[in-house]
């Protein structure tokens, strides 16, 4: 028999590390270590009642059990549209410029497929979330990655690439607040990025999932804030940090209609729309983020403070992000990130995200997510400390 054998496409995707850590931690659970998992960016908050409550309901209307295709609810749209006003103070069309997506995830891994041809360059930010490494391999695109360095306040600086580059990029992925770093990006920085686009004709993702996620007055923008935006972005957004509903599968794409359009087409291919009663539950919350939006990001405050101070005092040094819920921590010099992780996991079990495990620019540090409340954070601090001091 001719043995069968995935695609070339597949054996170029590396190995996706969030799901070997689940799976790792999983082994230890059942052998009664007590894990601490700040690994996924998967808070372990609830999701608002008004959420549960929409949904239960929606559930009992059979129209929601019929497939949504892309259209999907007006309801949700109409949210989106009214969100995007109140929040941003930007108007958008919700049949053109507004389309529901199931989690941001897979809008993020589809457009690369729905804008970029073979060959095409398209621009991945590294360390960065790994769909857009994996959007554009799947497409084909010839891959320029942008390493992001603490020196340049971890910016994608596209200017810099090299002009015959520039010219061939058609694609890049943004993300601020940032996953993994932390950092955030200045209206100055964005305003320089749009007229790149527009110069080069390069279409921005923006991947948006953390902007309600912030702290100490920080106010994070939408990049359709920005003059010209519309002509060439694309913003990502999720419910699933917001509102805690990460196993919802719930976000959203907003901007450009010409790219929407093009991304529509491709997931009416792949998938017939998320689940009707899932999109009613998203407009209820959408409709009252701010006040749902509000405990959990003083939940994130509370932790990130527990888990920056406990770090310090087993002399573990960190920043302090303005947003997200993440920190993005630096080890000694010449300590390999996916060895310290997995001396972490199987001394301590306590899992982190090794740097590697976002490219070869993340080597060197290591990432813990405040998933979890203060008194386990300040555990898993002690436990850092033990394996950073051996
Ligand atoms: N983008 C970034 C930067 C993320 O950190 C995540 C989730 O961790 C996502 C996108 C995906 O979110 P969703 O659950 O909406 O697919």
């Amino acid at each position: 028999m001719t043995p069968i054998k995935p695609s070339d496409c597949v054996n170029r995707l590396p190995a996706y590390a969030v799901a070997e850590i689940a799976r790792r931690k999983q082994e230890l659970i059942r052998a009664g270590v007590d894990v601490i998992d700040l690994g996924a960016g998967d808070p372990d908050l609830p999701p608002p009642d008004v959420a549960v409550e929409a949904v239960t309901k929606a559930l009992r209307n059979p129209a929601n059990s019929r497939y949504a295709f892309q259209t999907g609810s007006r309801r949700l749209r109409e949210s989106i549209a009214n969100y995007m006003t109140r929040r941003f103070d930007v108007t958008v069309d919700p049949t053109q410029e507004v389309l529901p997506l199931i989690g941001s995830k897979e809008g993020l891994a589809h457009i690369a497929i729905a804008l970029l041809n073979r060959g095409d360059v398209c621009v991945v930010p590294e360390p960065g979330y790994p769909a857009y490494l994996g959007g554009a391999t799947m497409a084909g695109a010839d891959i320029e990655v942008v390493p992001l360095r603490a020196e340049d306040g971890f910016l994608v600086e596209l200017e810099k690439l090299p002009q015959t580059r520039l010219e061939r990029t058609r694609l890049a992925f943004l993300n601020y607040p940032n996953n993994p770093t932390g950092a955030v990006a200045s209206i100055d920085y964005l305003q320089r990025t749009i007229e790149i686009c527009h110069r080069h004709g390069i279409v921005l993702a923006y991947d948006n999932p953390y902007v309600e996620m912030t702290f100490d007055g920080y106010r994070a923008p939408s990049i359709l804030e920005i003059d010209g935006a519309r002509d060439v972005a694309v913003e990502f957004h999720s419910f699933s940090k917001t509102f805690c509903m990460t196993g919802w599968r719930l976000g959203w794409a907003v901007g450009n209609s010409m790219a929407l359009k093009a991304l529509s087409k491709v997931k009416s291919y792949v998938d017939t729309g998320a689940f009707l009663a899932i999109q009613e539950a998203g407009a209820s919350v959408l409709d009252r983020v701010e006040e749902l939006a509000e405990p959990n990001r003083a939940a994130m405050l509370e932790r990130r403070d527990a888990l920056v101070g406990a770090l310090l005092s087993v002399g573990q040094a960190s920043d302090t992000p303005k947003a997200g819920m993440y920190l993005w921590l630096s080890l000694p010099h010449g300590v390999e990130s996916s060895r310290f992780a997995s001396e972490l996991l199987e001394a301590e079990g306590l899992a982190v995200l090794p740097g590697s495990a976002f490219g070869a620019a993340g080597e060197g540090f290591v990432r813990l997510s405040f998933i979890v409340g203060p008194a386990r954070l300040r555990e898993a601090a002690v436990r850092f400390g033990r394996v950073l001091n051996a």
